[in-house]
């Protein structure tokens, strides 16, 4: 029996919020469909927020051939839905997700991930579908031939995110679910196997994995604290510093003298240097803070890393203007060594996007590392993604304005 068309578009919309909620995505990263025949399928629209999203911007799509009609664009990713509808006639919910722990495994370079634990609706192993550019037909055709293999119901992307369905939408919610538990117990029981260690403490194991890289034993740090320790904004004649401990000070960039902090004359220079940056936070979150003991530059090891923040990320002496700026130029962030990040972005939620995907990406070059070399994006494919990213975005700005 077939759901009607309305009351598949009205479930799509209700998944999209339950999905941001469950922090399962974040933004417009990740979509939603649910099939209303043998021949068609509703999915969410191109690049719209999920929490303003109404039932007229979900977009009906065939399974045959994704075409669809109307001024609404599809996800362009439908592919990859129809893919998962031509395979399965019982699936009637599909969701993609950039979840974080199946982003780690992902960048793990893995065949398939063996499931310990009870999660029937994963089956034995979660295969991974090889890596091809987003939204590409390359994407779509490798996605089709893992659904071939018998596995259960989520397929891992590599260096990319998720792919999970269902029955219906509580049950694909709970193939996403189980997943991500299910990568977080694979990483951590590497961990252990590794290192002897079954504690489960994220910092040891980030601490554990960042010493292997860099070939000699790194202590923990004394205290991890973690979050923003200062967001700052643009304004019309300098920039405010909020400090973690609630503290604002307005700094004119006329009037910066010497008895400032090296922050404030190092955020001057940086309004200064570059016009498209309003706001700059300071991130020290685990995984970033945990890199930057490494001084690595850090290559894209997901999709969104490449799109969002760019190519290479250096780690540099904290507060050394000249380096830092010179970072920034080809990159939306910088790592300061042994002092997590600086993130920039032309609105707040930009740089704190740049933080969230740093994070993932530093996440997953820690996880990942525990299971061999990590292999980064190809860099003519990173450096496609960050262009196209650019020119959208400043179309979209444009638009705006
Ligand atoms: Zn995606």
């Amino acid at each position: 029996m077939h759901m009607d068309t309305l009351e598949a578009k009205e479930r799509v919309v209700k998944a999209g919020r339950k999905l941001v909620e469950s922090k399962l995505i974040a933004r417009t990263w990740g979509n939603v469909s649910c099939r209303i025949s043998d021949s068609h399928f509703v999915i969410t629209p191109r690049g719209r927020d999920y929490l303003q999203m109404t039932v007229n911007d979900i977009v009906e799509v065939a399974i045959a051939d994704c075409s669809y009609s109307g001024d609404v664009k599809p996800s362009s990713e439908k592919a990859m839905h129809a893919a998962v509808y031509k395979q399965y006639p019982e699936v009637n919910f599909v969701i993609h997700t950039h979840q974080e722990n199946a982003s780690v495994v992902s960048a793990a370079g893995l065949e398939a991930m063996k499931v310990v634990g009870e999660y029937p609706l994963l089956g034995g192993e979660v295969i991974c579908a090889e890596y091809a550019l987003p939204t590409t037909t390359k994407l779509a055709r490798k996605v089709s031939k893992v659904l071939m293999r018998k596995g259960g119901q989520a397929v891992i992307l590599a260096k990319h995110g998720a792919l999970c369905f269902g029955v219906s939408d509580d049950e694909a919610f709970q193939v996403a679910t189980d997943l991500e538990t299910a990568c977080a117990d694979y990483v951590n029981s590497q961990y252990n196997h590794l290192s002897g260690n079954n504690s489960g403490d994220l910092v040891e194991l980030s601490y554990y994995a960042i010493s292997r890289l860099m070939g000699k034993p790194q202590p923990l740090p004394e205290a991890m604290e973690s979050g923003f320790y200062f967001e700052s904004e643009r304004t019309d004649s300098g920039f405010r510093l909020k400090l973690n401990n609630g503290a604002t000070i307005e700094v004119k960039s006329g009037e910066l003298h010497s008895s400032m902090p090296e922050e404030a004359k190092l955020l001057n220079e940086i309004y200064q240097s570059f016009n498209d940056i309003n706001y700059i936070v300071h991130t020290n979150s685990l995984s970033v803070a945990a890199v930057s003991h490494a001084d690595l530059t850090v290559r894209p090891l997901l999709d969104d890393f490449a799109q969002l923040v760019g190519t290479s990320v250096k780690t540099v002496t904290p507060w050394n203007a000249p380096r830092i700026r010179s970072a920034l130029k080809h990159a939306s962030a910088v790592l300061l060594h042994r002092e997590g990040a600086l993130c920039c972005g032309s609105t707040r939620s930009d740089a704190t996007a740049v933080a969230m995907v740093l994070e993932k990406n530093c996440k997953a070059l820690i996880g990942a590392s525990l299971f061999g070399p990590v292999k980064p994006i190809h860099q003519l494919e990173s450096m496609l993604m960050r262009f196209m990213y650019l020119k959208s975005y400043s179309k979209q700005a444009a638009k705006k304005s």
